[in-house]
């Protein structure tokens, strides 16, 4: 069996296939990972048996692949699974969340954090972007073996703005700021934020042009949600309303950039489109909350004609019924069945990895981290295969096979870790 003190940390991988990226595909290959560190890639008959103490891990006749990159999450709502009529609408839907958060104690909600974490982690998912507006999850994400962003998210007035440093934390999780949304955050306070980001490098996320409500306000400076800020004491009489979207704002605000991650973008028409692929912004769709809670779905073969970056979020278990990348690529391949299988499977890896400034990330390559996943998914020729992973054609699940993923799933059955000859 394998050292256990390294887990698959340090060894020779073996799967009947080894998708570095949705376009380069070995088959019967291996990967040569040395303390979390991808070494070397190649064919196992090119290759001498292994000598010494090295284990190896065969895996079998799936593949393995770069575990799958969640751009969109809030695992803070996790305890509202199930427990919202997304039917009732968008505003209906915001005001039942904040009257159920405001009833819940802190420990439930990180206790449901954690289940969902656990969720995340053994489906597949080795990096994320967690959307944070309590400040709960932090320790529980940068004690979970993925890596990714911890995002304060931040809404209302200047009266909530951050410190403008961020801390610096060791490990993979780094911290960020994140805005809402341009209809619930001062436009100072967005420009803020994204300041802040900039000044560490960090992508700026914010959620763009995905309701009616959000769409009305921008446009008009009134409507219901004009009324939901007063409310609260938000006073919205400075924030140069209105303007023709919420795209076109945030681009005169001067926040656009390929350092901002746009989420949703579900209402955009071809000028806002234009706008995000002149500023290079990378788009997150999260088409299953999406469908749940506006029954609409973004135009993703608008932004990728358009050779924009698009990632892949699941959001929240307020509005989706599971954390699971491999759920949002299935569905993603239902609805959108001219969509390539590679482009689906770029969305969940690489596309996410860059859009969340995780370079080593997202792909099987000399130097990157050894953040993979094996999938018992055995198609004759790459194609198949590749259909097979985004249609969920597998019956087994996948294999999380990155450091600490251990912790979160359970003890994992290492592999065949044998030496062969
Ligand atoms: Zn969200």
């Amino acid at each position: 069996m394998a050292s256990t003190s390294t887990g698959y940390d340090t060894g020779l991988h073996r799967a009947g296939w080894i998708m570095q990226d949705p376009r380069t595909i070995i088959a019967n290959g291996y990967v040569r990972v040395v303390s979390g560190q991808i070494r070397e890639i190649g064919q196992w008959r090119q290759k001498a048996p292994p000598t010494g103490q090295e284990a190896v891990f065969d895996h079998g006749p799936g593949v393995l692949m770069p575990a799958l990159v969640n751009a969109h999450t809030h695992l803070e709502l996790s305890g509202f699974k199930g427990r919202l009529d997304c039917d009732q609408g968008f505003g209906s839907w915001v005001q039942t969340l904040l009257q159920l958060r405001a009833k819940s104690t802190v420990s439930d909600l990180a206790a449901a954090a954690e289940r969902g974490l656990q969720e995340i982690v053994s489906t597949g998912t080795g990096t994320v972007c967690e959307i944070s507006s309590l400040g709960l999850t932090d320790q529980l994400l940068r004690g979970s073996g993925l890596s990714g962003l911890w995002a304060r998210e931040i809404l209302g007035n200047l009266q909530n703005t951050p410190e403008a440093t961020l801390p610096n934390w060791p490990g993979h999780v780094k911290p960020a700021l994140a805005g809402h949304a341009p209809h619930s955050t001062d436009p100072a306070l967005l420009a803020e934020l994204k300041q802040v980001d900039e000044t560490y490098q960090r992508p700026f996320s914010i959620h763009l042009s995905e309701s009616d409500a959000e769409m009305e306000f921008i446009n008009s400076g009134g409507g219901a949600w004009a009324g939901f800020l007063t409310e609260r004491g938000i006073d919205f009489s400075n924030w140069g309303l209105p303007a023709r979207s919420p795209v076109a704002y945030l681009e005169k605000l001067g926040v656009l950039n390929e350092r901002t991650l746009a989420v949703h973008v579900l209402l955009a028409d071809d000028r806002d489109l234009d706008v995000l692929q002149r500023r290079r912004v990378p788009v997150c769709v999260c088409p299953r909350s999406n469908q749940a809670l506006h029954s609409r779905l973004p135009d993703i073969p608008a932004m990728l004609a358009r050779r924009m970056s698009v990632c892949i979020g699941t959001d929240s278990l307020a509005s989706t019924p599971s954390l699971d990348l491999f759920d949002e690529m299935a569905f993603i391949a239902r609805q959108y069945p001219s969509l390539d299988p590679a482009r689906i499977l770029a969305m969940a890896t690489a596309n996410g990895a860059a859009a969340l400034m995780q370079p080593a990330c997202g792909k099987i390559e000399r130097g990157f981290s050894a953040r993979m996943i094996y999938v018992p998914a055995t198609g004759s020729t790459p194609q198949k295969l590749m259909e097979m992973i985004v249609n969920r054609d597998f019956s087994q699940p996948c294999q999380p096979l990155f450091a600490g993923a251990e912790t979160q799933t359970g003890e994992q059955d290492a592999g065949q870790a044998t030496q062969t000859g």
